[in-house]
């Protein structure tokens, strides 16, 4: 019957919280996944879905994969039948590398080299070029000065020397070496005669100069100073200056550490060989519509569609090249994105916009018969663009695939043929598939958190409080905001919308700085806490050192001489020598990006058997860092340094978090929570101003509910809260709202309306207006 049941039926399945879930999705369809954070959506979808389907892929790869199957074990499910190939769009955690473009990821870049290559026009008697000569990650195609990197490093006396008001015995030279080596190259100026101890500023030019360029390398012998009665012999010192060292450094040096130091001392600037074009002469002369290809990639792609618009129908290579590049540009155009150009580095773009820009490739390359598996797809996404983003999705499934996503926007959740929503709650307390099937019968579920803010969602209420003054922002150039006069009411929450690329995270980053310069400004972002295992709720909070300090405080450690770094498991001593303290090991697969499995030493525990030997109250460190946030807050009720940590983590929402959740598995909207927990902990937060970009990304209405609960709780501590946001309902709430647009990139930039909420509602060229009507009375 396998053959003829359109259905994936997933029996058993126990990945983390989930309860013995068993799951029937509708193949073909559009499938979201709702509930709240924590309740195991991602546990269903990605964790046991995805994680089959690439766990069978890995299998039928054999022999090969073999070994590293029994490393990355098959998710904990009893059985899925009728499951398709999987494809997952989500990847917040693999970014790409560090020269892919939006080009290069949408494969635009190389129609254009090819439309360059083909159907360029070239200076008289010039050579035709091969497409690779179009590209700066060629060696044919590169700048022959930078590499086609188009900048490059140079040291000036402002990066060797930030701060001019110390003297050379004071540390003036930043970029010298510590310890010995930095005293031995003051101890060569001062026997050279120099004023090691007077302002650098007031050295006179021609020794700044010689001290920090000079090719001379003179050697003098020094009697150094004596230091704390220690006898120290004259020696033969050689003194190269601050550049030389710094190149060199740069250059030749093997630890990738070291190359950043350098790097840190040097400025970048536009390469003189291209110009910051990255690309070699002849590539540059070469132009298709009077402009060369640097100057395409640098325009959005809106209007790079526009401009080879009359190339359409052409009959030559052109007409063909320019229908490809026209319909890759549609669709990303149709998801919101025509605001980016083709040469914006991907590591500057969200993981909102990248995830949608994987959508749109997969919408062309028009894959048959597979799961799509999207985690949140619209986020960064203005309402007004919502529904491309349905169309889109649609399409996929039209093409023969079965989408599955999980998803908070409510009007995209309303807009999928078939819903799972787990729950009730987060952790222990959800686990559970409370219903499945078409939209609509979600409303009889009772127990259901969902339900609510799908069929009748509560109506914001909005305090309304009086600023205790302004931030005045005035001529705000950068990115696409030109000259733009802002005003950000202070002590109050600021709500900055618009439609994507409108220009709200660079006006939330100019607020960040003019706010940083009069007092304390704190992003509250979804970047992760840690890049390895090793950083993890316990330690970002610091209630980890007190913990350690508990362990290291029982009888057992006294008598085994273990002291508090004996439990910190970055430390040699008491932790796994496998894993070095990690819990995981990384594994590498041929063609797939790395991935992290349990160590085979510890099974996770982290550390060796003789730390695990020593119990507080009955718990080893291990189990403690295995209990959830709520749990804890239980065990440690009468440690009240730990209890106040664990009760700021627990008021954010996180009560279902385990202490040493490694930060490698936290969502973005969990590390967001974790640092605002970490400020909740501070006494002193008036005076500042905390800047949150799309704050509600990732989360669940009712979770970015409680957000705004505790975000609330900051301000009336004085504090002042400016968020990019999209969700109307948060929006409805703002004391101060500034609206970006009308569109994206150039379109964008100007306030196009502020005020409370009512008065931006009611302006008439404002996309967001017919959004916020209904919510604001
Ligand atoms: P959702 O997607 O609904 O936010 P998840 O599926 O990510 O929820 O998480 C469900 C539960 O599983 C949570 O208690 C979470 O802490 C836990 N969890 C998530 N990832 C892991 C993991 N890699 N190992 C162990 N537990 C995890
Ligand atoms: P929003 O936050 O409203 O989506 P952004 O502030 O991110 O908008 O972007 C505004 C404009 O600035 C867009 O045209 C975008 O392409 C451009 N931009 C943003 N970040 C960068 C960057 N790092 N490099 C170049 N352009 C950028
Ligand atoms: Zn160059
Ligand atoms: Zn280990």
């Amino acid at each position: 019957m396998e053959n003829t049941d359109a259905h994936i039926r997933v029996r058993g399945a126990r990945v983390h919280n989930l309860r013995a879930v068993d799951v029937s999705l509708p193949r073909d369809a559009l499938v979201a996944f709702t509930g709240v954070s924590g309740s195991g959506k991602s546990s269903i979808a990605f964790g046991t879905l995805y994680a089959e389907a690439q766990h069978r892929y890995l299998e039928s790869v054999a022999p090969y994969a073999r070994r590293l199957l029994q490393q990355l074990p098959a998710p904990d499910v009893d059985g899925i039948t009728g499951l398709p190939p999987a494809v997952a769009l989500a990847q917040a955690r693999s970014v790409p590398s560090g020269r892919s473009t939006v080009g290069t990821l949408t494969a635009v870049s190389n129609s254009l080299r090819m439309l360059f290559s083909r159907a360029g026009t070239y200076p008289p008697g010039a050579e035709h070029l091969d497409s690779d000569s179009f590209s700066p990650n060629t060696a044919v195609g590169a700048c022959p000065v930078c590499h086609g990197e188009g900048v490059e490093y140079e040291v000036t006396e402002g990066s060797l020397v930030p701060d001019p008001s110390l003297s050379i015995a004071d540390g003036a030279i930043a970029s010298w070496p510590g310890a010995w080596q930095g005293k031995n190259l003051r101890d060569i100026l001062d026997t050279l005669g120099y004023d090691v101890h007077r302002p650098w500023r007031e050295l006179p030019r021609e020794e700044r100069e010689w001290i920090l360029f000079t090719d001379e390398q003179p050697v003098v012998t020094v009697h150094p100073v004596r230091e704390a009665g220690r006898v120290q012999r004259p020696y033969q010192g050689t003194y190269s200056s601050a550049r030389r060292l710094v190149l060199k450094a740069y250059a030749s040096s093997a630890s990738e550490a070291r190359r950043e130091r350098a790097r840190s001392f040097m400025d970048e600037r536009a390469c003189r060989g291209c110009d910051g074009r990255r690309l070699n002469a002849a590539a540059l002369r070469v132009t298709f519509a009077g402009r060369s290809i640097d100057e395409l990639a640098r325009m959005p792609l809106s209007a790079l569609a526009d401009l080879l618009a009359p190339w359409h129908d052409d009959p030559g290579p052109a007409g063909a090249l320019v229908q490809d590049i026209t319909a890759r540009v549609g669709v990303l155009v149709e998801l919101g994105l025509g605001y980016l150009g083709t040469a914006r580095p991907a590591p500057t773009l969200s993981t909102g916009e990248l995830q949608r820009i994987r959508l749109a490739t997969q919408v062309r390359t028009a894959l048959f018969g597979v799961v799509y598996v999207l985690d949140e797809p619209s986020a960064g996404l203005h309402p007004a663009d919502c529904e491309a983003l349905s169309g889109i999705l649609r399409r996929l499934r039209d093409g023969g695939n079965t989408v599955c996503f999980v998803e908070h926007d409510m009007d995209i959740v309303r807009g999928a043929d078939w819903v799972v929503d787990v729950g009730p709650g987060a952790g222990a307390d959800g686990g559970r598939v409370l219903y499945s099937g078409p939209v609509p019968g979600l409303a009889e579920v009772g127990e259901s958190v969902t339900r609510r803010y799908l069929f009748d969602p509560p109506v914001p209420e909005r305090i309304g409080r009086t600023p205790s003054g302004t931030l005045e922002l005035r001529g705000i150039d950068r990115n696409n905001l030109r000259g733009l006069d802002v005003d950000v009411p202070l002590g109050v929450f600021t709500a900055v919308t618009g439609v994507s690329g409108s220009g709200k995270s660079t006006l939330l980053g100019a607020i960040g700085e003019h706010a940083a310069a009069r007092g304390r400004a704190v992003w509250v972002d979804q970047k992760p806490i840690g890049r390895t295992p090793r950083s993890n709720p316990a330690t970002y909070t610091g209630l980890f050192d007190t913990v350690r300090r508990l362990f290291a405080g029982t009888d057992e450690a006294k008598a085994l001489g273990y002291g508090p770094g004996r439990f910190s498991f970055n430390v040699p001593e008491g932790r796994c020598p496998t894993c070095e303290g990690e819990g995981f090991v990384s594994v590498e697969l041929l063609f797939l990006p790395s991935t992290y499995a349990p160590c085979p030493d510890c099974g996770g525990a982290r550390y060796n058997p003789d730390t695990l030997r020593v119990a507080y109250r009955g718990l080893t460190v291990a189990q403690v860092l295995d209990l959830s946030v709520d749990e804890a807050l239980e065990f440690f009720a009468r440690v009240p340094s730990v209890a106040r940590s664990l009760d700021t983590l627990s008021a954010v929402g996180l009560g279902y978090l385990r202490l040493g959740q490694p930060a490698t598995e936290l969502s973005g909207g969990e590390a967001q929570r974790i640092k605002l927990a970490a400020e909740l902990q501070r006494r002193t937060v008036a005076d500042t101003v905390y800047l949150l970009d799309e704050p509600t990304t990732g989360l669940h209405p009712h979770d970015a509910d409680v957000l705004m609960e505790r975000l609330r709780d900051l301000i009336d501590a004085g504090a002042t809260v400016v968020a990019a946001e999209h969700e109307m309902r948060i929006v409805a709430t703002a004391d101060h709202v500034v609206d970006l647009g009308p569109g994206g990139g150039d379109e964008g930039g100007r306030v196009v309306a502020a005020g409370t909420p009512a008065e931006v509602a009611a302006v008439p060229g404002s996309r967001t207006a017919a959004y916020l009507k209904d919510l604001v009375r």
